[in-house]
């Protein structure tokens, strides 16, 4: 088992080596936080998870780490309108669906935006890294939820 924690943690410290950020241990584990999670985390979140095991984590520490990260492509960034940027690991191109009633993020596969945007963009000659949208919506638990209130 700990090899494996160790294995994982090379590999993240490769990831930030690779473009050309120092893999200061905080970073090492803030982007280890980020592929685990699915939960489109905000600063905060990031924050309020990791600072237990790392005392010396502030707030703007995650901030300027994920922001960076952002920057180099590795994470993407986007907001649900309440002014609060969320972030995500971004390994495979996706889509986002978000549920108004209980805020969730789920990621959406299906949608092969990249595919068809590239073919739009190559009379551009502009090359395409990412693109997303958020289908804003309700869950199948919140639709359920609202049908049953009969309102
Ligand atoms: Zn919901
Ligand atoms: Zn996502």
């Amino acid at each position: 088992m700990i090899t494996n924690k160790e294995d994982c943690l090379l590999k993240v410290k490769k990831i930030l080596e690779d473009v050309g950020i120092n893999p200061s241990f905080q970073r090492i584990k803030i982007l280890e936080f980020m592929i685990n999670s699915k939960e489109h985390p905000n600063v905060e979140m990031i924050y309020n998870a990791l600072y237990v095991d790392l005392p010396t984590l502030s707030k703007t520490t995650v901030y300027n780490t994920v922001k960076l990260l952002v920057e180099k492509g590795i994470l993407i960034s986007f907001s649900l309108g309440d002014g609060e940027l969320r972030y995500d690991y971004y390994k495979e191109a996706h889509s986002h669906l978000y549920c108004i009633g209980c805020k969730k993020i789920i990621d959406c596969e299906c949608c092969d935006l990249k595919k068809v945007i590239q073919e739009n963009l190559d009379n551009l000659n502009f090359k395409f890294i990412t693109a997303q949208f958020i289908i804003s919506g309700y869950c199948k638990d919140c639709k359920n939820n609202k049908r049953g209130k009969k309102c």
